[in-house]
């Protein structure tokens, strides 16, 4: 079976793994900081997760970083929005993962004027990853068509056919200040880390960064990345003044949180360089992290990275080299 075959069984396998995981997640609003508030990725058995979506109130309206994956997700922005009595001016995508931008498109209905900034990378992933998990998924609903399991797949089917309205209309090419809905921001742009084309948000009122998918727990999600360009772009965040940094998935970390996270990052990377075994990388990952995993996470932690250290980090060197290509 081909790297692509494992990238996509990886995806599938991490999340179902990740499903199971954080069952009890709470899904609720949350301040962060003054008009700060997050909506955390929830993970419901035997679903696939949401990423979490960070909400600022600007002076034209509300801006959205990341939309979620299920309806009910994206129903918990909308409603804030409605409470609030702000319109949705702006969405903000970390990156193409369907767990950060599969509300797009519900929230575009409804405030068709929405600006949608994001890299380009969501065009290279249509033509290559989601043109093979598209596949994957018909083939699941065409071996059962009446099968009322199969929902989840349609599901996914959809965001993927609704991809040309989840679409930025403004690309992010370079990083930079960035005035949205009224409201000065920094966007940072990190070629090949996640994926692609990630972007990352620092709120220089809050010092509140938005990271995306360059931190998650209870492991770093390597299923598209470059490991080594990852690491580097955990420099980048830690270059800057930040109070509080929002993962992509996992509650909101403070400095010494997101130093012991780029640490346990760093080691994790250097013992797959190392001849040291697959398990002492696991272990020494679960070690560094600490307090970072909670116990009931520790053992999903190690079938995820048990995964990750085949498909990624010890991948094909040449197959992580296409990845981490400029
Ligand atoms: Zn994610």
């Amino acid at each position: 079976m081909g790297r692509r075959h494992n990238a996509l069984n990886l995806v599938l396998l991490s999340f179902c793994i990740a499903a199971l995981c954080c069952a009890d997640a709470s899904a609720a609003s949350m301040p962060v900081a003054p008009g700060v508030n997050l909506i955390a990725g929830a993970f419901v058995p035997g679903q696939q997760p949401d990423g979490n979506s960070v909400l600022i109130r600007a002076p034209h309206g509300l801006i959205v970083i990341d939309t979620g994956r299920h309806i009910q997700h994206t129903q918990q922005i909308i409603d804030f929005a409605r409470q609030a009595n702000l319109p949705i001016e702006a969405i903000i995508n970390s990156h193409w993962h369907l767990d950060h931008i599969g509300g797009n498109s519900r929230i575009r209905a409804l405030y068709p004027g929405v600006q949608i900034y994001a890299s380009d990378a969501l065009t290279g992933a249509m033509d290559g990853f989601l043109a093979r998990y598209k596949k994957y998924l018909e083939g699941v609903i065409e071996k059962s068509p009446h099968d009322p399991n199969t929902q989840a797949s349609r599901d996914e089917l959809a965001i993927i056919d609704n991809a040309p309205s989840a679409s930025p209309t403004e690309v992010v090419t370079k990083s930079g200040n960035r005035a949205i809905a009224g409201y000065p921001l920094v966007l940072h742009l990190e070629s090949n880390s996640v994926t692609a084309g990630d972007v990352w948000v620092f709120d220089p009122a809050t010092r509140v960064l938005i990271a995306g998918d360059l931190v998650t727990l209870p492991v770093p999600f390597l299923d598209t990345a470059c490991p080594a360009r990852w690491g580097i772009a955990l420099g980048d965040l830690n270059n800057t003044n930040f109070k509080i940094i929002i993962p992509g998935h996992g509650p909101p970390m403070h400095r010494r949180e997101f130093n012991r996270y780029r640490h346990a990052y760093d080691g994790l990377l250097a013992c797959s360089h190392s001849t040291r075994s697959k398990n002492e990388c696991i272990d020494g990952w679960l070690d560094d992290a600490g307090s970072l995993i909670p116990d009931k996470d520790r053992s999903y932690a190690k079938s995820m990275l048990d995964s990750y250290m085949d498909t990624s980090l010890r991948a094909n060197p040449a197959n992580i080299a296409k990845l981490c290509a400029e």
